[in-house]
């Protein structure tokens, strides 16, 4: 992020500067490199959902969708959440379909959030909380989790919660961490929102791309919580289209129609001939979702292992498309940015330099962040080039 001035630009946004994930990719295509920063997959996903897309197209399903997103999208969302969570939500007025989960943060931060008031949120953070946070005159508090774990001290948790805090954004399976948050986690997040009187915002969008038996605890399904969480997901990563941008949110009545108000005014309505494509990907059998994450956690067992062979300190990822390395052994100055812009030129290979998700930023200086949601034998060559660095 650039440290000078825009021209023009409102002073809530200074600061933030081009997106990291537009800026690599773009680095990634002009030096033709293998791009494991954008998290996005380079397989298609499942034929039929996206047959029910060609479908509509073809049907002429080409118009404003309703405000609240089509009812066989809504239904679908309600039946998932109540099938992997046993939470019930009415499709009817605690169900918002959005322009993918980015719009469904912005809608619900702009709606809930007062100037001056205060957000908690665990850093490295997704690289659209802060400005949203911001844009809504709002302050974001950080709370760091560091490595080798990412995990969180309780007690840097509960300073951050100040009679100004209004809410804490919470995403879990965590990007760029690979973090999976255990129950007591979960529900030590939940006690403090409930002694402080808060609303809670998670961002659920890998809730599918977990490793290992890993458990997603869902915040809205502990006891009290879910009056007072808005849970957001999105169809990008469980589907591999993150290009349709197909996100909603889910919660009690007062807390959507609130977030409504606000997206209406953004996109208003988006992606008429994904939706059921997306609400026919919701309901297919278990034995996709299983062989997702199999498919996924291949594909981060074959790139952890070549990353470490490269030289980096590798931590371990439970989860998402991602998995965070230390640079150091290869850089000793840390300075992951550099190394991140130098990287394509150098052996052709973009990564995310962490930093970026961090407002302290000397806490994410030494950190990498590469994407394994790629075929193998694209992991194979990419490992291979960083090989070349040592
Ligand atoms: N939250 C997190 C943690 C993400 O990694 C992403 C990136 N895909 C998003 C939200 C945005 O999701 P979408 O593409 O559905 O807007
Ligand atoms: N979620 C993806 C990532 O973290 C990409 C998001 C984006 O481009 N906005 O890489």
């Amino acid at each position: 992020m650039p440290s000078s001035r825009v021209p023009h630009l409102t002073a809530k946004l200074q600061g933030f500067g081009t997106t990291i994930f537009a800026e690599m990719s773009a680095l990634a295509t002009a030096t033709a490199s293998v791009n494991l920063g954008q998290g996005f997959p380079d397989s298609d996903g499942p034929r039929e959902v996206l047959d029910v897309a060609i479908a509509g197209i073809n049907g002429g399903l080409n118009q404003y969708p309703p405000g609240l997103g089509m009812q066989v999208l809504r239904e679908a969302i309600a039946a998932h959440q109540h099938r992997f969570y046993g939470l019930d939500y009415d499709p009817a007025s605690e169900v918002l379909v959005t322009a993918g989960a980015t719009e469904a943060l912005a809608g619900a931060l702009l709606a809930l959030l007062e100037t001056g008031d205060e957000v908690v949120v665990f850093e490295p953070m997704f690289d659209s909380y802060a400005p949203c946070i911001s844009l809504a005159g709002a302050v974001t508090k950080p709370v760091t989790l560091r490595p080798p774990h990412f995990g969180f001290d309780p007690d840097e948790l509960r300073a951050a919660i100040t009679p100004k805090t209004r809410l804490i954004l919470f995403n879990s399976p965590h990007n760029p961490t690979g973090r999976v948050f255990s129950r007591e986690e979960v529900q030590l997040v939940a006690q403090l929102a409930l002694e402080h009187d808060l609303l809670v915002v998670t961002d659920e969008v890998y809730e599918h791309l977990l490793f290992d038996g890993a458990e997603h605890v869902a915040m809205a399904a502990l006891p009290g919580m879910r009056d007072r969480t808005l849970v957001i997901s999105s169809g990008g990563k469980t589907f591999s289209t993150t290009g349709w941008k197909i996100g909603w949110l889910c919660g009690p009545a007062a807390l959507v129609t609130a977030a409504r108000t606000a997206k209406q005014f953004l996109t208003y309505v988006s992606g008429a001939p994904f939706q059921p494509a997306i609400a026919h990907g919701l309901g297919l059998p278990d034995s996709f979702y299983a062989q997702l994450a199999a498919d996924l956690q291949a594909k981060r067992d074959r790139l952890l292992p070549g990353l470490i062979e490269a030289g980096f300190e590798v931590f371990h990822s439970s989860a998402t498309y991602f998995v965070t390395v230390d640079i150091r052994p290869l850089q000793p100055d840390g300075d992951g940015m550099a190394f991140c812009r130098s990287l394509p030129h150098r052996c052709g290979v973009v990564a995310i330099p962490t930093e970026v998700l961090y407002l302290n930023k000397h806490e994410g200086r030494h950190l990498v962040r590469f994407a394994f949601c790629k075929q193998l034998d694209v992991l194979d060559e990419a490992v291979r080039r960083l090989k070349t660095l040592g």
